[in-house]
């Protein structure tokens, strides 16, 4: 491609589209049930806030715990990269567009 292509397409940007997971607390993690090894699934947010949740096979109690707040860490840091991107996005002229 040669370099005034490259420069139309980058000019071409008006938004961006991400899916409705930009809260990454509403990302989901999978977790064994230690009782009956069934997959379950929960929320980043559910384990940040050390919610517990029922197997769905056979209904133990899995309490979810974030050890020393190691994934609330990450998912701030993930949280201020997308705020950043929609930050950049915004400054070309663009939207952060919400799916
Ligand atoms: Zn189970």
């Amino acid at each position: 491609m040669i370099n005034s292509e490259k420069a139309f397409v980058q000019n071409q940007i008006i938004g961006l589209i991400v899916s409705n997971m930009v809260n990454v607390d509403f990302w989901e993690i999978l977790l064994r049930c230690p009782k009956c090894g069934i997959e379950n699934e929960a929320t980043l947010g559910q384990l940040k806030r050390g919610e517990s949740i029922q197997c769905i096979a056979c209904a133990t109690k899995i309490s979810l715990q974030d050890e020393n707040g190691r994934v609330a860490k990450v998912t701030r840091q993930v949280q201020d990269v997308m705020e950043s991107l929609e930050k950049t996005v915004e400054k070309i002229g663009g939207s952060l567009k919400l799916k």
